[in-house]
């Protein structure tokens, strides 16, 4: 080929390059929720249309912990699967726009069991063990093992759980700063990674760890505006909207739902004794109690003043009565700060439970059954749990 050829291919090439990345940026653009950032960045590396590796693995840092978490993996397990997708992509002629659309309506990627896997990993930072992953974050620096080179990372988890025999880890940046990494490999076709992939990465990946850090703090600001700022528990505000969609949903799937209302008993005694500031640290250390003793799933939120309210989706009255009850002596037995000044010498809650659709189908019905369900646990002497009145 002549010179002027070469560079017209040259050209050809760039100019593709370009529509690429311009084009994943721009889907970035469309959505500020972090999991759809994921899903659109890895997307554009797996992608045929996009940079066209057969895998590609996403972490972020998490700082407070000083932890390198897996969030997502995108890739076939097998030949057979990889010819099966790309089959597809290339039959219906999907272009970055239908893959993401496709995406968005179902809500999630697939749960493969890669993405399980890459799920699972946790890897600190500092330590010396970190390995493949945490010298990506401390060094910051993109890195091509190579057939030779990965050799020495053979013990590495990462690799034995990719099992690459090439593979290439591109950090993802914010303002100078670290916050992710990503890897991708051509595990099914072997194909050589080139220069031109990795300088393809390393674009993406600029601009993907912008995107990332834009998206978490917005998710951020989204949820301080509906924490309450003394607990951190969910605000009063939040509980209304979620006590609404968690009931909708129990509707469609046809799920129980249990609000629990729990009480500080005596608490004015506290207060007036101690003073306020002393009555917000025991509202504090009583509000991480009940999360930490709640399950993944329930929503933990400060009614009121001294009142916390628990949304357990998919339980029944029953087994909420159990978990309430276990609640209720779990903070009779924990030891508050000057908790001897109050009658029986210990800080005790009264509970309330009501349940859908046992009791009632509303929300507005739920926390008015719920309050009563409460109002008679003081009546028979505080420190009780008493289910609603309908089938107590
Ligand atoms: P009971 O056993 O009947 O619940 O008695 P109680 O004294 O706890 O009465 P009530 O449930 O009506 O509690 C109201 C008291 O809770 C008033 C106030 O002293 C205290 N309180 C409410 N909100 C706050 C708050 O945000 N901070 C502090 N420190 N105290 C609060
Ligand atoms: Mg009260
Ligand atoms: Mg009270």
């Amino acid at each position: 080929m002549d010179e002027v050829g070469k560079i017209k291919q040259e050209l050809e090439r760039t100019k593709t390059e370009l529509a690429i990345l311009y084009e994943i940026s721009n889907a970035m653009r469309t959505t500020l929720r972090l999991e759809e950032i994921l899903y659109i960045i890895l997307t554009g590396v797996t992608a045929h249309i996009g940079l066209g590796f057969n895998r590609a693995l996403l972490f972020l840092v998490n700082e407070k912990e000083n932890l390198i978490e897996g969030k997502m993996g995108i890739g076939p397990e097998s030949g057979e699967e990889a010819n099966l997708i790309w089959t597809r992509v290339e039959q219906e002629q999907m272009d970055m726009d239908d893959l993401i659309s496709a995406y968005k309506a179902k809500g999630d990627i697939p749960d493969t069991r890669f993405n399980q896997q890459v799920r699972r990993v946790k890897i600190p930072v500092k330590d010396q063990s970190g390995g493949l992953l945490a010298l990506g974050v401390l060094d910051g620096m993109p890195l091509l093992l190579t057939k030779e080179t990965i050799q020495s990372y053979a013990h590495d988890p990462i690799i034995q759980l990719l099992k690459s025999d090439e593979l290439v880890v591109a950090p993802l940046k914010a303002k100078d700063k670290v916050n992710g990494i990503i890897l991708a490999d051509n595990f099914i076709t072997r194909k050589p990674i080139t220069k031109d992939d990795i300088r393809m990465l390393i674009m993406l990946a600029n601009q993907a760890g912008l995107a990332i850090e834009n998206s978490q703090l917005y998710e951020k600001a989204v949820t301080r505006a509906h924490s309450d700022s003394l607990t951190e528990l969910w605000n009063h505000g939040y509980f209304q909207y979620l006590l609404q969609s968690e009931l909708e949903k129990a509707k469609v799937t046809k799920k129980p739902l249990t609000l629990i209302m729990i009480d500080i008993d005596n608490f004015k005694v506290y207060n007036d004794a101690l003073g306020h500031q002393s009555g917000d640290k025991i509202l504090k250390a009583l509000a991480t109690l009940i999360k930490n003793q709640s399950r993944k799933m329930d929503y933990v939120c400060r009614y009121g003043g001294e009142e916390f309210t628990v949304i357990l989706p998919q339980t029944d009255k029953k087994e909420s009565f159990l978990i309430a009850e276990r609640l209720r002596s779990d903070i009779e037995k924990f030891p508050f700060l000057n908790e001897e000044m109050l009658p029986d010498n210990k800080l005790t809650v009264s509970i309330g439970i009501s349940s859908y659709p046992e009791d009632c189908l509303t929300p507005a019905d739920l926390v008015s059954l719920t309050d009563k369900a409460l109002y008679t646990a003081k009546q028979k002497g505080k420190n009780n749990t008493c289910c609603c009145p309908a089938a107590a």
